[in-house]
């Protein structure tokens, strides 16, 4: 997998809302690294209007030491890759965080879970919801959530 030059500017933003806690790909060993900004312990989401929208992220590797403080949205948009990206038959699978692929995964195998998060399932590529391939966006939704929890 391409970790380097798969920055977050590949991915499409038709929508002015995010998580406040993303996986990004640890810039030094390829693991899980957490991002979070201060207003993640109170609320899943932060509209580009919102206040919360501008506070600063705090970077995290969940394998290794690497920690950084004090990052901007930009910043993270130039030079981060989503953890949770897999390729199937050309078509990118991506959630922003462990949480919201085990949303997905719900919404794919028919059973969407409720919850906060469920608010993004409107965004859901349409590609992702066609009938035949949604078993094959499900496997991959289940070997990545596997993948992680081995780590
Ligand atoms: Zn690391």
């Amino acid at each position: 997998m391409g970790v380097r030059g798969s920055g977050l500017t590949h991915i499409r933003y038709g929508h002015a809302t995010r998580p406040t806690e993303l996986s990004l790909v640890c810039p030094r060993c390829a693991a899980e690294m957490r991002a979070t900004q201060p207003s993640s312990t109170t609320r899943v989401s932060a509209g580009d209007c919102t206040a919360g929208w501008n506070e600063p992220w705090a970077l995290a590797c969940t394998a290794c030491t690497y920690r950084k403080r004090g990052a901007t949205w930009d910043e993270l948009r130039e030079t981060s890759a989503l953890f949770y990206r897999a390729d199937v038959a050309g078509v990118t699978l991506w959630a922003w965080n462990r949480a919201h692929l085990t949303m997905l995964l719900g919404v794919l195998e028919g059973h969407p879970p409720a919850g906060p998060l469920l608010y993004f399932s409107t965004y859901m590529r349409r590609q992702w919801l066609v009938r035949t391939r949604r078993a094959a966006f499900a496997r991959a939704a289940r070997r990545m959530l596997a993948g992680a929890r081995a780590r």
